[in-house]
């Protein structure tokens, strides 16, 4: 089984100074590497029952589309503003390093979807948050927000307010 965490890059001071980013593109650019995150994001889910994963743009799309497909599920995108075509609801939320929204279309939920929110990173939980709170107008059963990585100790888990969370790896 890949090492995935070797294949993780540290960006010091990246978008912002102070922030030690954390690069999945090796991983992603990794045949073997690739195909096992995606096995592995999706083996505490096979049984889950889920109807849709949704995927948080732009990062998040790469490891959520494919967990989706892994699934058999249905693919949600969450964007950022003035993205999606059709009637939308909107989030605002915090960043680690700034602000921005989140939007999903009004209609991506259909009754008795079961829906598993896949992003690749959890640092605050802002975001996070933001698409459950999407998600919960929508009238969404979430089973769970799973991500490649957590960030321990900015304690991001903690405003999910219940819902079920997995991460494939933790940096403290
Ligand atoms: P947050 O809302 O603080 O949980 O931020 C999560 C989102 O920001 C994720 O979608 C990540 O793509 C990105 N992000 C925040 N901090 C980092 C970091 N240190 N390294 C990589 N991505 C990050």
């Amino acid at each position: 089984m890949t090492d995935l965490r070797a294949l993780i890059r540290d960006i010091p001071d990246y978008p912002k100074p102070g922030i030690l980013f954390y690069d999945i593109t090796p991983v992603l650019g990794h045949p073997i590497g690739f195909t096992h995150l995606i096995e592995r994001m999706a083996d505490p889910f096979r049984d889950a029952g889920v109807t849709k994963v949704a995927g948080i743009e732009a990062r998040g799309f790469t490891v959520a589309a494919p967990v989706a497909t892994e699934l058999e599920a249905g693919f949600i995108p969450i964007r950022k503003p003035g993205k999606l075509p059709y009637q939308v609801h909107r989030r605002e939320y915090s960043l680690e390093y700034g602000t921005d929204a989140l939007e999903m279309h009004t209609d991506a939920i259909q009754p008795g979807d079961r829906v598993l929110v896949v992003d690749d990173v959890i640092a605050t939980g802002g975001t996070a948050a933001a698409a459950l709170a999407l998600l919960g107008e929508a009238g969404a059963e979430v089973l769970a927000v799973s991500v490649f990585i957590e960030l321990g100790f900015l304690n991001g888990a903690d405003a999910l307010e219940g819902v079920p969370f997995h991460a494939l790896l933790t940096y403290d």
